[in-house]
């Protein structure tokens, strides 16, 4: 029986089931092909650039839905169940963490030549803020882009970078002011295939069919009707847009929990040892109801935070809470759940061992837990406030 929702209306669990649908026919089984070839077919953007998955958030001018921010979660918690995170990475760094600040600060020109056609799956996009040399420092990246007449001039090197090989354009971290600190930053859009870029891929732990790049900048050439926004402002712009970063991180983390506790359910149904379903034996009954409690609380927490960020809110304590929270959780709920699946949990063929892999990365990308940790901390301790940056 379906339960009420403070958040999800009928409109929302139909686009749900339509979610569900397409990562179940068109993603799910080509999850070995993908995971093997360490990338997903570009040509996966341009449908689900035809599904209107990609613009959900966006204005419609530029192909996007226009649809409230509760069909993204939606999206992000139906992606997240294909329980391939490389896949979800790949997916997500393009609609939320890269294209956002273009539409949020960009030009209409900006919009035009890069929202939209992201929007449509035609061109992919990356973000790039981490460096070889930093990543939790931001403050301290060294890439630079100096203005040479009507162009900047980009140096520097990037890494890390998810969609970095195959990207179209990157949305892309720089100093416009060397000796400014937090407030010599910028972000600029730039084509991947400029002259004077060279990008290298990355091999990975776990994430498989992400593509993960190291992006050298020697004497790229850009004009500067790419910058985003206003010049030394891209600080800011980043502090304020990782919150939706975090969020999406959450959402995805909570549902990545939630699918590996569907998989061992399954799993200590048919499994028998001693004459018994293990799912019998009062050991792992009871770890199984700690594993469901932590997932449904964290849910919980990652909704109401949903809530608060429709409602304009500056959520950096919530979205930070709940991106430490979920990914440290999901970590500990997929080792436990491993350990039921005894051997088979170690074999590539059972998802759980791909998932305890993908779970790893969650403490690290978009922000450490110890750098969560800190900016918490910050407000708790400290009484720091935070003002929204883009107005
Ligand atoms: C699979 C994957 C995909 C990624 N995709 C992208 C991407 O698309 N774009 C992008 O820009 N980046 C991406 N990243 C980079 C990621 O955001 C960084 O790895 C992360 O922010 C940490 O930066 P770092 O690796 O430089 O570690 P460092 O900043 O060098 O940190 C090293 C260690 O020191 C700790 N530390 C640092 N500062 C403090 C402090 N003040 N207090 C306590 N501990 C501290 C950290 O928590 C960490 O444990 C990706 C990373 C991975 C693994």
């Amino acid at each position: 029986m379906k339960r009420p929702s403070l958040y999800f209306t009928d409109d929302h669990d139909l686009f749900r089931q339509s979610v569900r649908q397409f990562i179940e026919k068109e993603v799910v089984p080509h999850t070995e092909a993908w995971e093997t070839a360490r990338r997903i077919p570009l040509s996966v953007f341009g449908r689900m650039g035809e599904l209107g998955f990609l613009g959900l958030p966006y204005a419609e001018a530029y192909g996007g839905s226009g649809a409230d921010f509760w069909f993204s979660v939606v999206f992000l918690e139906e992606l997240a169940r294909c329980g391939m995170g490389g896949f979800v990475t790949a997916v997500s760094v393009h609609e939320y963490m890269a294209i956002n600040h273009i539409a949020k600060a960009g030009s209409d020109d900006l919009k035009a030549r890069y929202l939209a056609p992201a929007i449509a799956g035609q061109k992919v996009a990356a973000l790039a803020i981490s460096e070889p040399d930093t990543g939790s420092d931001v403050s301290s990246i060294r890439s630079t882009a100096i203005k040479d007449g009507d162009h900047y001039i980009i140096n520097g090197a990037k890494t890390f970078i998810s969609n970095g090989t195959y990207g179209d354009f990157v949305t892309l971290t720089v100093k416009t002011r060397p000796e400014g600190g937090a407030n010599g930053v910028s972000l600029i859009v730039v084509d991947l295939d400029s002259p004077g870029i060279t990008r290298t891929k990355l091999n990975k732990m776990g994430w498989h069919s992400s593509d993960t790049a190291e992006i050298r900048f020697d004497d790229v050439r850009v004009p500067v009707e790419n910058l985003i926004g206003v010049e030394n402002s891209g600080f800011y712009y980043l502090m304020e847009s990782l919150q939706l970063e975090r969020l999406v991180a959450a959402i995805m983390a909570v549902s990545g929990a939630e699918v590996a506790l569907d998989w061992t359910l399954d799993y200590l149904n048919e499994r028998e040892a001693f004459g018994k379903k293990i799912g019998k034996f009062q050991a792992i009954r009871h770890k199984i109801a700690d594993v469901a409690t932590e997932i449904e609380m964290a849910k919980q927490f990652v909704h109401h935070t949903c809530w608060l960020f429709t409602q304009g809110e500056v959520v950096v304590k919530e979205c930070s809470m709940a991106k430490l929270y979920t990914s440290e959780m999901q970590k500990r709920v997929i080792d436990t759940c491993l350990q039921f699946f005894g051997g088979y949990g170690f074999m590539e063929d059972y998802p759980i061992c791909r998932a305890y892999r993908d779970a790893r990365a969650g403490t690290i990308a978009g922000g450490t837990s110890e750098i969560m940790r800190e900016i918490i901390a910050k407000i708790v301790v400290d009484a720091v406030a935070y003002k929204p940056a883009y107005a």
